[in-house]
């Protein structure tokens, strides 16, 4: 299969009292149908590596390839675009509107670009919301505020908003974090099942119970990513 997100050198320089690496050098290689499984320590730049893949933050050196497009030769609207598009990002933390419903929360992201888009945005979103989140198993909450649900039934509300405009990849950052065993379980299989269902899967955690999903462990230490599980915590 082809790659589908190829990191290539990537650097982010960060200063503080002095210049250091938050990210130093990574390559990674991401196919279709892959599911990636970054896990290290709190401050080893996951996020800075997450947000650079999603195009979010700009790359000090190095070049970031997504579905045959380079991001450097993108303007900021090109990569919201694309982001908007096709790349369903889970932020870290929860991450939803706290005066929309769950299901407006949904289909936020397909109304964000609604007016830019409008020709090319087809069928039924309400419909496909609804489905989303019956899938998930929370279509009771549709109409509810993300206060009056659990951290376990938001994370899953929040993938089905990743998920409504069909993206090519899901993007998640700590998605098991403040969840007890059993949701971080639940989170975990549900995207082991949205794998097994041909989804593209890249997640960062610092969550030793995650290590057993995905076809790939990498492991982040100091803005360096190796290849398996290899690291101190
Ligand atoms: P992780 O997600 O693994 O906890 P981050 O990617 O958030 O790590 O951060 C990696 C390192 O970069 C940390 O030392 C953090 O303090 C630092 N950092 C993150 N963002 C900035 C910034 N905007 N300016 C300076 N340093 C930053
Ligand atoms: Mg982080």
């Amino acid at each position: 299969m082809s790659n589908l997100l190829k990191l290539t050198d990537v650097c982010k320089e960060y200063q503080r009292e002095r210049k250091f690496f938050a990210v130093n050098n990574v390559n990674l290689e991401i196919k279709t149908g892959d599911f990636v499984n970054i896990i290290g320590r709190s401050g080893s730049g996951k996020s800075t590596l997450l947000n650079i893949s999603a195009g979010i933050l700009t790359a000090t050196s190095g070049s970031i390839e997504f579905d045959g497009e380079n991001f450097s030769q993108k303007n900021d609207y090109e990569l919201s675009k694309i982001r908007n598009e096709k790349i369903g990002f889970i932020p870290q933390g929860a991450s939803a509107l706290p005066n929309l419903t769950i299901i407006e929360n949904v289909l936020l992201p397909y109304y964000l670009y609604s007016s830019l888009y409008a020709k090319e945005r087809r069928g039924d979103p309400e419909g496909y919301a609804y489905i989303l989140l019956e899938k998930f198993g929370i279509e009771n909450l549709r109409d509810s505020f993300p206060s009056e649900i659990s951290g376990g039934e938001l994370r899953r509300a929040l993938i089905a908003r990743a998920l409504i405009n069909r993206p090519k990849i899901i993007i998640a950052d700590e998605p098991t974090s403040d969840l007890d065993i059993e949701s971080s379980r639940n989170i975990m299989e549900t995207f082991k099942k949205l794998n097994e269902e041909g989804m593209t899967l890249l997640i960062v955690s610092h969550d030793f119970d995650t290590l057993k999903y995905g076809n790939r462990v990498y492991t982040m230490n100091s803005g360096i990513l190796s290849e398996g599980t290899n690291f101190t915590i």
